[in-house]
């Protein structure tokens, strides 16, 4: 079950569709750091599930515990306490390499900075995570196509990223994070080095791909970001204070033609 904490006007509690077993499930999570002598509760008892096919972006000021949040869900730290089950699987009892193998099958990480090794081409960066994964040769090089097509940028494949727009690196990035068939994509920030226009394409990438049953999560702190998604779940000094689901979810396709629309009458 969803936790529905002050489902506020803009839209309604979250309640999962079906019975069908939840992608993320987070139980009284807890991390604690050890600062010197000071004890930081980053997180202080996170319950929430999120389901197949959901789109949530996470919010909070500076210091609410979000990329806390994220390191555990993304299976990057252990929490100090609490249940985290990753696709049925308690991911806080596993150890290091088991974490990695968990984190290189089943998550896809897509960050601010794209983080893109420079030295090598599109092609070259979204085929990465396949080689780690043991990927047969003949079939990286099918399934980094496949991925570089479904965010537009087949055309871009022997480019490297200094010879591609911010846009395009971030897209690229999105390939690389969808080439294992992860069961969750999370973001942290991903529009934060964009302008407006090309963050709207983003975001129109991350819901063409949510409307193919992707799951996502995005961290964002730009309240417009948010309503691309379909949930928004809010951190305040380390909990959920504040988790709907928006009524109506702003199409970025939409934004794109009218953005297109106001393009050509101007230059008319
Ligand atoms: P946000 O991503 O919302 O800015 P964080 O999860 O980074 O928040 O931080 C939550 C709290 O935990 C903050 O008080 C932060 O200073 C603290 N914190 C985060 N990481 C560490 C760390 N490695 N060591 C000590 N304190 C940390």
């Amino acid at each position: 079950m969803s936790v529905g904490v002050n489902g506020t006007a803009k839209g309604s509690s979250p309640v999962p569709s079906d019975d069908a077993q939840p992608t993320i499930h987070v139980d009284k999570l807890s991390k604690d750091y050890l600062l010197g002598t000071n004890v930081v509760h980053a997180l202080r008892g996170v319950s929430l599930d999120v389901h197949p096919g959901e789109f949530v972006a996470v919010m909070g000021a500076s210091g609410s515990g979000k990329s806390t949040f994220m390191n555990l869900i993304g299976c990057l730290d252990r929490p100090t306490s609490g249940v985290y089950e990753l696709d049925g699987l308690d991911v806080a009892s596993l150890d290091g390499d088991q974490l990695a193998l968990v984190r290189n099958r089943k998550v896809g990480f897509v960050f601010q900075g794209f983080n893109l090794l420079p030295r090598m081409t599109a092609l070259g960066n979204v085929s990465l995570p396949m080689i780690y994964a043991g990927v047969p040769g003949p079939m990286v090089h099918e399934r980094a196509m496949a991925a570089l097509e479904a965010v537009g940028l087949a055309d871009r494949a022997d480019h490297h990223p200094a010879q591609m727009s911010g846009g395009q690196q971030q897209r690229a990035a999105i390939a690389r994070a969808l080439v294992n068939g992860p069961s969750i994509i999370l973001a942290d920030e991903p529009t934060g080095n964009l302008d407006s226009r090309t963050s709207v394409e983003v975001m129109a990438i991350l819901q063409s791909l949510n409307r193919q049953g992707i799951t996502i999560v995005v961290v964002t702190h730009e309240p417009d970001i948010s309503e691309y998604c379909k949930r928004v779940v809010r951190f305040k000094d380390g909990r959920v204070i504040e988790d709907h689901n928006n009524l109506v979810q702003r199409q970025a396709v939409d934004v794109l033609a009218q953005l297109r629309s106001e393009a050509s009458e101007d230059s008319a």
